[in-house]
């Protein structure tokens, strides 16, 4: 067995390498000589600054462009206690900074739930001047009376100062490290790419943003913490906007969301402008070094930390990628223990798991849905068919939440789920998926499954439905699988949530002929096996015929046949709307 599948090593090594590191980190206390070891301090607080951006923008997607003045808050609140004398010294306010910062980090991910892109960078932006104003103005607590921020009693000095720092560097790596590996950090990558298909997988939205905010921001407020500390009289200048836009460059350019290259960027951050003062050019050209390697960055899509990483280590699998949510131990018993839900053959067959009634849905002056009566009787599997522009993608939108304003009623087991959001939806058990992907390559196969099915599983019970499916190993990383093969593990995910009904949009997209007739044949199974009540959205008939005992068929936003496959093929008001349709002839 490799050392890296053993599960002490698994869930041991993090713990390992931060005690290394602190290890080196009292080493290099010991080495360095005086001003090598405030640049160090400075190493150490731009690395944990960064590592928050990792968060916000490397993980979760998003545009902040006022870390800085998150750790101005942290410092603030640092030296305020420092000042009034509070319990606790110096790490008790390290710890309050920091919730002080994740706190107002919250309030400005607030926005964030609304704005993305330019306009979330224009808010933080602005967040960051006006906060630089109102800090020239009321400036740090005890700055002008010169009260000089108390250190740790045991750090006093410089040296041992940053040894503290180290400490306090490999504590928020090991919380960010095990943040990633979990829910929150499965919910910042999903986010990321799809807000939808987070919402589809039964996640809030909401919570993911404002989380990946509060930690990045509390990490922000660490590190101007640790500043208060080292420099013990924090002045505004050390939190301007321009820097902190200098900050998130130096994000993008060094990878932050990935640990060490947060680490390799702290080491950037403070390298650069010493470099240049030793070669006396002015430190402000590290500006605009930092802008050239981000528009590099920017441009070609990857960034220097992660090709130096790549080049040290070339490894296909490192250990991490085992990592994945809520691991369990895997059953003794997996083989016999089944814990999706089984459809109650006592219950009565006829009572429709979903009943949809007069959908109708406008977009202007184009009626896309118009009165549109579908029921999915549990157990079944339902064909929903039309040709290109039927509105067949349009009510799955209205039935899964996403178009609010919709005519008509749709019920759950009898409940009607009027103004649900689609989160709600999908934790009430309708669950869908999409035509297009919105599985998000950064996660594990896993990691992405235990995701979306939001329930403990074991270890066997995911293995058995990747293997159902097709799908490759759950250690394999999402960004390696084919598009076809992600929509097959989207699949697979939603069943084991198990679900009332899932509804498959155009599930065949991408497959190849004979991955094609495969999927029928597993799909014709999943009733009987994940006692999931499916309905299949489909523009391409062979998968329909094969696997659809009932259809209905949509046009121009009308149903125009529903009944048994047979009778509804034949109808001549399908076949003349499927005129020119090649499958129908
Ligand atoms: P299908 O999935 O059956 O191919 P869609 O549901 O995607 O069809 O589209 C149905 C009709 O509604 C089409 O005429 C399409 O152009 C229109 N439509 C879909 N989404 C929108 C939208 N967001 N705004 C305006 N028109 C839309
Ligand atoms: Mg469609």
């Amino acid at each position: 067995m490799l050392l890296a599948d053993r599960r002490w090593f698994r869930s041991g090594w993090p713990f390992a390498v931060a005690v290394a590191a602190v290890a080196i980190g009292y080493a290099l206390s010991i080495g360095l000589s005086g001003y090598a070891v405030y640049l160090a301090i400075s190493v150490v607080t731009s690395s944990i600054a960064i590592m928050g951006l990792g968060i916000v923008t490397g993980s979760a997607g998003m545009i902040a462009l006022c870390q800085l003045t998150f750790a101005a808050v942290g410092a603030w609140i640092v030296a305020w206690l420092n000042v009034s004398g509070a319990p606790g010294g110096f790490a008790v306010w390290l710890v309050l900074g920091a919730l002080g910062a994740g706190i107002v980090g919250i309030l400005i991910g607030l926005p964030a739930l609304r704005l993305r892109g330019v306009n979330l960078a224009v808010v933080t932006f602005g967040f960051a001047a006006a906060a630089a104003v109102t800090l020239g103005q009321i400036q740090f607590p005890g700055s002008t009376d010169g009260i000089a921020v108390q250190r740790p009693g045991l750090f006093s000095d410089d040296r041992s100062y940053f040894f503290f720092s180290v400490i306090a560097l490999a504590v928020c790596a090991l919380a960010v490290f095990f943040l990633q590996r979990g829910r929150w950090g499965a919910s910042w990558k999903s986010v990321a790419f799809s807000e939808r298909g987070t919402a589809s997988a039964g996640h809030s939205v909401r919570t993911a943003k404002l989380t990946a905010f509060a930690v990045s921001a509390a990490l922000g407020g660490v590190a101007g913490g640790l500043i208060a500390g080292q420099v013990q009289l924090p002045f505004a200048t050390s939190f301007t906007p321009l820097l902190s836009l200098a900050l998130y460059v130096l994000a993008i350019i060094s990878g932050a969301h990935l640990i060490d290259m947060a680490i390799f960027g702290g080491l950037l951050w403070v390298l650069i402008p010493e470099l240049l003062k030793r070669w006396d050019i002015p430190q402000d050209w590290a500006f605009v070094i930092f802008g050239v390697l981000g528009v590099q960055a920017l441009t070609s899509g990857t960034n220097l930390g992660q090709a130096i990483r790549d080049l040290l280590h070339r490894r296909r699998r490192s250990p991490e990628d085992d990592a994945s949510i809520d691991r369990d131990e895997p059953a003794e018993d997996a083989v016999t223990t089944t814990t999706v839900a089984t459809i109650d053959p006592a219950a009565d067959s006829n009572a429709p798991v979903l009943t949809v009634e007069g959908l109708t849905v406008e977009f202007g002056a184009l009626k896309a849905l118009d009165g549109v009566s579908f029921e999915v009787p549990a157990g079944t599997i339902m064909g929903l068919i039309g040709p290109n522009g039927a509105g067949k993608s349009t009510f799955v939108d209205a039935v899964s939440g996403f178009l609010p304003g919709h005519g008509g009623r749709v019920l759950l087991d009898g409940g009607d789920l009027g103004s649900l959001s689609p989160t709600a939806r999908a934790r009430r058990g309708l669950r869908r998926t999409y035509q297009q992907d919105r599985v998000p390559p950064q996660l594990t196969v896993e990691a992405y499954v235990r995701f979306v099915a939001r329930r403990r599983l074991d270890r066997a019970e995911i293995d058995r439905a990747l293997a159902f499916f097709g799908c490759p190993p759950a250690s394999d990383r999402l960004s390696a699988v084919d598009v076809g093969t992600r929509r097959l593990i989207e699949v697979a995910a939603h069943l084991l949530a198990a679900p009332r009904v899932l509804v498959l949009d155009e599930p065949a997209a991408g497959l190849s002929h004979d991955e094609h007739l495969a999927l029928a044949a597993r799909l014709r199974e999943v009733p009987d096996r994940y006692g999931v009540s499916l309905v299949i959205i489909e523009h391409d008939l062979d998968l329909v015929r094969s696997v659809c005992p009932r259809l209905t068929v949509l046009d121009f936003g009308r149903v125009i046949a529903s009944g048994p496959q047979t009778e509804v093929l034949e109808d001549p008001a399908v076949v003349k709307a499927y005129m020119g349709e090649t499958e129908m002839l």
